[in-house]
């Protein structure tokens, strides 16, 4: 089963009305450019189908914070982000 994965994109706060689960498809991000990786994440159909014709993604997926949106934008993992500012030093 994979459901403790279907909403992990979602914060654990919103509200998801029992027997109305938005039907969610998995979308492949680009690569991330630090490790190479692209990301498969579970999202919601219509918030995708919004965002790619042409939606802002923070008005598509006002539920994610920035690092998920930039993870979905350019592929670049939260944690990745990290490696890049540590380089900095
Ligand atoms: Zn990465």
């Amino acid at each position: 089963m994979l459901r403790s994965r279907r909403f992990r994109w979602r914060r654990s706060g919103d509200a998801v009305p029992t027997g109305e689960m938005p039907a969610t498809v998995a979308h492949r991000t680009p690569q991330c450019c630090v490790c190479g990786r692209a990301t498969v994440v579970n999202l919601d159909a219509a918030a995708l189908l919004a965002w790619q014709r042409g939606a802002l993604v923070q008005v598509a997926f006002p539920n994610l914070n920035a690092a998920e949106r930039e993870l979905l934008i350019s592929g670049t993992h939260p944690s990745c982000w990290d490696t890049l500012s540590e380089d900095d030093d």
